[in-house]
């Protein structure tokens, strides 16, 4: 077979095969996906469907009916072992071979593993795909006591489920603040409150140097100076790192991820990339980033199937991101970036406000809780390099929208 093969049935992967295919590609489309369900949605995996909320059938992305209406084959159940970019062609761990006249990675990332005594140990948990989270599902009903390695967003996500849940849960932080590379300080404080108040343990600037078993199983955690916490279930969220080796045994250039211009197209003719394994140049962080996001993976994936379909239109979106704990909505607006002055806008007390990063006068970030008003705002605002001056973003009856043709302005 050849036409385009995609590797990764997933945001990116999905999007680059639909799109080409409804931009006018006529050759064949496979994509090729080493998990055995039909195309799901991660994101809830964390929240609703941890919380019994959503069965995995609500899941799913698009109805099988979809592919085989647009010509696209899924080729569910395979895992792509090595890239043969001169021969055009791919192994399988089936030891079959797939031919492909374009090639598209889209293998997205997998999670951080942590390396201490103890990580082996029955209970311990990581949480990326629908298998992984039907077992945490299935052990967090058992456990009462739960220790979360990592104040990130899967993190916090699962504390706030275990919460809800009933159970006894501890967070445990090394830096010194939640979501520390993601949003401004105000919402991290924020954040530690609401989990606080929600019955979460955080342990900020804490390290695990322990995992402790009573011989297959985890019993407790053990941190640096000693202090020892119990738990039947840890479940780890530490970051994640992108499925690169396939592009970079096959000779593509890789820096954390895939290196892809603004069409996701990598150094060689023919060969692509998008989503959560690619590093891209974005003029929003003004250098190259790494984006572990669904709006990013589907985005990018997008440029990638109108180059493919021969009708170039550059990637160029503003990043987001979006998170769900305790009842609320944090969203984020802007590359976690460097900032040197932030203006709140809104109520911290009502929970409902917006933290405005700004950088050498330029706005460049907008994390919001409960206000996806601000946010909208704020993509434009940022995608047009429009910098409202600090004093009209605090005061909350100043319309931004109006700003958006008032053009850039001096930061005070
Ligand atoms: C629990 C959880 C919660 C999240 N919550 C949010 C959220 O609230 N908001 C948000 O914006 N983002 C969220 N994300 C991140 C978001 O899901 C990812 O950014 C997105 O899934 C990336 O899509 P992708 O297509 O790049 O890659 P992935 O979704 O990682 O998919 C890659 C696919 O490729 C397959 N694959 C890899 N290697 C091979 C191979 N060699 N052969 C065949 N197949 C292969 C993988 O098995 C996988 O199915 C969350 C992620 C998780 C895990």
């Amino acid at each position: 077979m050849s036409g385009l093969v995609v590797i990764g049935a997933s945001y990116a992967g999905i999007q680059a095969a639909l799109t080409a295919r409804d931009a006018g590609y006529a050759e064949p489309v496979t994509v090729v996906t080493d998990e055995t369900s039909l195309p799901y949605q991660r994101p809830p995996l964390s929240k609703d469907f941890l919380l019994g909320e959503m069965g995995a059938q609500g899941l799913v992305m698009h109805d099988e009916s979809l592919f085989a209406s647009k010509q696209i084959e899924l080729l569910a159940g395979h895992r792509v072992v090595a890239i043969d970019r001169h021969a055009g062609r791919l192994a399988l761990a089936d030891g079959a071979l797939l031919g492909f006249d374009r090639l598209v990675i889209a293998t997205g990332s997998r999670a951080r593993t942590i390396a201490v005594r103890g990580a082996e140990l029955g209970g311990v948990c990581y949480l990326r795909s629908l298998d992984e989270a039907a077992d945490l599902k299935a052990r967090l009903g058992e456990a009462g006591e739960i220790v979360i390695i990592g104040g990130g967003f899967i993190g916090l996500e699962v504390a706030s489920s275990a919460a809800k849940l009933g159970k006894r849960v501890t967070v445990i932080e090394a830096a010194s603040r939640l979501l520390e590379r993601a949003v401004s300080p105000v919402v991290s404080r924020f954040l530690l409150d609401i989990h606080t108040q929600a019955g979460v343990a955080v342990r900020l600037g804490a390290s695990v140097s322990a995992i402790v078993g009573d011989g297959s199983r985890v019993v407790a955690v053990e941190l640096d100076g000693g202090v020892r916490l119990g738990a039947d279930l840890v479940v780890v969220g530490i970051g994640g790192i992108p499925n690169h080796e396939l592009a970079a045994a096959a000779g593509l250039g890789c820096a954390n991820g895939i290196v892809v211009d603004q069409h996701g197209r990598t150094a060689r003719e023919g060969v692509y990339s998008a989503g959560d394994c690619t590093t891209h140049f974005s003029r929003f962080a003004g250098g190259w980033i790494r984006l572990e996001s669904v709006q990013h993976a589907q985005d990018q994936g997008q440029a990638v199937g109108l180059a493919i379909a021969g009708r170039h239109q550059p990637y160029d979106s503003v990043p987001r991101f979006w998170s769900d704990q305790h009842d609320l909505k944090l969203q984020i607006v802007g590359p976690a970036a460097r900032s040197d002055r932030i203006v709140v806008r809104g109520s911290i007390e009502a929970g409902k406000f917006s933290a405005f990063s700004y950088w050498r006068g330029r706005l460049v970030g907008v994390d919001s809780i409960n206000n996806p008003g601000d946010q909208l705002v704020a993509r434009r605002l940022i995608a047009a390099g429009i910098s409202p001056a600090p004093g009209e973003v605090e005061d909350s009856s100043c319309d931004l929208r109006a700003l958006l043709k008032a053009g850039d302005k001096a930061v005070a």
